[in-house]
Order: structure tokens, then C-alpha cells, then sequence
């Protein structure tokens, strides 16, 4: 799952070994993710790589004349850059971008849902792009005061993966966040007090800031399939909390977990499970 740090070291990695490649094609096989027809895919061909950012989760290949690739990864999308070509095979890739000196940067997706995206648009046009244009402020490396922003009467765990109020967030980082925040996943919004207003912020910025800190360290080109995420609390649920050695515990959604710690986030009380609710009635 690509949330902010993953796709942040993606561009970072991308972006050192792409600039100035010369494009010699652009193509998506199989499964068409192109979601924009004008310009056409084939006025990539003949340009340049520009650059290689991020904005959300989103990634922004900027290409000469001009022209962007905007791409959402979605849940199992990668963006890889290879020495060579897809095999016809492959069924994995979504866009080819050929290189000129026969790299191939690739856009593949893993699993049976079909979710990851393309758009080529003119560079101007990014930021008006829907996709982009709604995206609240970045939640790293220096996002606004949270008080505006988490002032509505939603659980935190909704607000923070909401990608209007701040831009970066998903299912795997939000828990990370609270439990080192020592916030409950489902705390309102509108009720934190300035002083976890301030600790929330903070831990956001560290939180993100340290993985990404974490896979500059660890990760080089070509980028894993899986990356080596440093969850402590995600994931870890019925293992010993990393501060107080209390057990992690979860609420179970039908395409999400909630992971936290009840003594450092809900005063001790362990939140109803869905999931196992549903069994007992
Ligand atoms: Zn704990």
C-alpha cells in the first residue's frame, strides 16, 4: 500500500536515475489505465524525462514539451524502473515509458483489482486535475496547524486517511501515527485540545519524515515489489506494544485494520471488533 513515504522514495529514486533519459515510446498494454486521450500517449515519444515528484500520493513524471504523466498507484500499483523490456507475458504492466539507452520505467500492478491510473496531461494542467486540485495540504514535510484542518465531528482515523483534509495518509501510516501521538483511532476530531493538536502535528512529521529517512537507507533502484515498510503497531496486532508491552490489539474492517495499543491510546479499553461482533450474532 504506497502512502506518502513509499511514493515520496519512489520519485526520489526515480527521479536521480530518469532526468534527461530521452523517451523513445509510451505505450499501456492490456488492461488500458490511460484515463486521458488528449494529448495522445504518442507525444511523449521523441521528449525527454524532466523530472519525477510527488504530490499526495500521487507520482508526476514531468516530460519536455511540456507534458506530464500524473499516476496513482492505488493499493498495489508500482512504478519500476528496468534495465530492459517487458516480456509480452508480463500481465503486470499498465504503461510502458521506453527509454531511449533501452531502460523501460514501468508502471505495473499486482493482484485482481484493476485500480492504478494514468493521465498525460500538459504540466499547467496538474494542479486543476481533479485528482489533484481537492487534495488538502501535505501532511509532510511541514503541514499547517491541524486545528482548522481535524475541526469536524469525525474519528481521527477517518479524518487523517482523508485526502481533503490532509494529503499523504493511508491505512498503514494513520495507526503509526495515533499510537505514537498516544491518540484513539476513533477520537473526534473536534475534540482534541491544543496540546494534541501540537503532538498530533508533530508526530505526523516524525512519523512520515522517519520512514522515508528509513528507505533512504535501505532501498536503491530497482524499487522491491514489496518494500520493507518499519511498521511497529500495523500489522503487529496481538504482539507487545513497543512502549508499554501491553498487547496491540484490532478492529477489523471488511478492507481495513485498525491497529492500536489500548493502555497508550484508549484509557485501557479494548474497541469492539466488528468482525468478531459479526460472528458472535
Ligand atoms: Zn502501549
Amino acid at each position: 500500500m504506497p502512502e506518502l513515504p513509499e511514493v515520496e522514495i519512489t520519485a526520489r529514486l526515480l527521479d536521480a536515475a530518469l532526468a534527461g533519459a530521452e523517451i523513445e515510446s509510451a505505450l499501456t498494454p492490456g488492461i488500458n489505465a490511460l484515463k486521458t486521450f488528449d494529448p495522445p500517449l504518442s507525444a511523449l515519444a521523441g521528449g525527454r524525462v524532466e523530472a519525477v515528484r510527488r504530490r499526495g500520493k500521487h507520482l508526476i513524471v514531468d516530460a519536455s514539451g511540456e507534458l506530464s504523466l500524473l499516476i496513482h498507484l492505488m493499493s498495489a500499483g508500482r512504478l519500476q524502473l528496468y534495465d530492459g523490456r517487458a516480456s509480452a507475458r508480463d500481465r503486470t504492466s499498465r504503461l510502458l515509458v521506453r527509454l531511449g539507452d533501452g531502460r523501460e520505467l514501468r508502471l505495473r500492478e499486482f493482484g485482481s483489482r484493476q485500480a492504478a491510473w494514468v493521465k498525460l496531461l500538459a504540466t499547467a494542467a496538474i494542479e486543476h486535475d481533479d485528482a489533484i486540485a481537492d487534495l488538502g495540504p501535505e501532511a509532510w514535510p511541514d503541514p499547517p496547524p491541524l486545528g482548522e484542518l481535524l475541526d469536524a465531528p469525525r474519528p481521527l482515523h477517518a479524518l487523517l486517511r482523508d485526502q481533503h483534509v490532509i494529503a499523504g495518509i493511508g491505512r498503514s501510516w494513520v495507526d503509526e501515527i495515533l499510537w505514537r501521538a498516544r491518540l484513539s483511532p476513533y477520537k473526534r476530531g473536534a475534540d482534541l485540545d491544543a496540546a494534541e493538536l501540537e503532538r498530533l502535528r508533530e508526530e505526523i512529521v516524525a512519523t512520515l519524515g522517519g520512514a522515508i529517512a528509513h528507505y533512504e537507507r535501505s532501498l536503491s533502484l530497482p524499487i522491491p515489489d514489496k518494500l520493507p515498510m518499519p511498521l511497529v503497531v500495523h500489522r503487529h496486532e496481538g504482539e507487545q506494544c513497543p512502549r508499554c508491552a501491553g498487547t496491540l490489539r484490532a478492529v477489523h474492517f471488511e478492507d481495513y485494520i485498525i491497529a492500536y495499543c489500548p493502555a497508550c491510546q484508549t484509557e485501557g479499553r479494548v474497541l469492539k471488533d466488528r468482525r468478531l461482533s459479526r460472528l458472535l450474532r
